[in-house]
């Protein structure tokens, strides 16, 4: 059978990566989460001294991201995808708040952009990869042959979101999260450097009203058709 990129992109906390990573399993792809990198380079600014208050000090994050260096490793266990920065396991730390606060921001910036699309296609070269984001199907692969494009309404999306945080022992704010997950979506959307947006060919499901088990059917079904093309 044919090999094939997934690229799977939507609005913050809609349950794509949890998604992407069910349907890589199921089909045997490698699983790459584009978002824990940004994730990565944002903590790697609050680590560094580069962000005061919610101001990221741009001039000189450009001369470190050199010294930026993402990798992943599957969970011996779990067979999940862990995220290293520069060899230290932070899968955890980048899920935090003070990490979404800020990482939008991250995101918009050019040359970081620049240097994680040219990491992402670098991972796709072989295909038989699943990719979750922001601009997966537009930009980093816009030749993939499944593109899904997934939102659900921002109060889902909060909760979920709420329900992840409180699961790890946290104790989230729902007014919080929600206006964070707002608040991602308006810069996701409006940056000018390959902005949020549904790519023409792909499908669109929202899925605030599906049970984990009807996607994945939805998703796989979707899977065989392509594949058998
Ligand atoms: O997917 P996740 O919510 O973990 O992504 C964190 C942030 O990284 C998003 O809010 C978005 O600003 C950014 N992002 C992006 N492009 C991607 C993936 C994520 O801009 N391909």
């Amino acid at each position: 059978m044919k090999k094939i990129i997934i690229a799977v992109d939507g609005f913050s906390s809609c349950g794509k990566s949890t998604m992407a990573k069910a349907l890589a399993r199921s089909v045997g792809y490698l699983y790459f989460d584009s978002g824990a990198m940004y994730r990565a380079v944002a903590l790697f600014c609050l680590e560094n001294g580069l962000v005061q208050g919610e101001t990221i000090a741009v001039e000189e994050l450009r001369e470190k991201m050199p010294q930026i260096r993402i990798t992943f490793e599957a969970d011996p266990e779990t067979k999940n995808s862990i995220t290293f920065l520069n060899g230290k396991n932070v899968e955890s730390e980048i899920r935090s708040l003070r990490v979404s606060r800020i990482v939008s921001q991250v995101a918009a910036l050019d040359f970081v952009r620049t240097d994680m699309i040219a990491q992402q296609r670098e991972m796709g070269k072989a295909k038989g990869i699943v990719m979750d984001g922001r601009d997966i199907g537009t930009t980093v692969f816009p030749d993939a042959e499944m593109k899904v494009f997934v939102t659900a309404s921002a109060e889902v999306r909060a909760q979920r979101r709420y329900d992840e945080l409180t699961a790890r022992g946290d104790n989230p704010n729902f007014q919080e999260i929600l206006e964070n997950v707002l608040q991602r979506d308006h810069i996701d959307q409006t940056r000018e450097v390959s902005p949020l947006r549904k790519a023409d060919d792909a499908i669109l499901l929202d899925n605030s009203n599906m049970t984990r088990e009807e996607q994945q059917e939805w998703l796989c079904e979707k899977f065989k058709e392509i594949t058998a093309e």
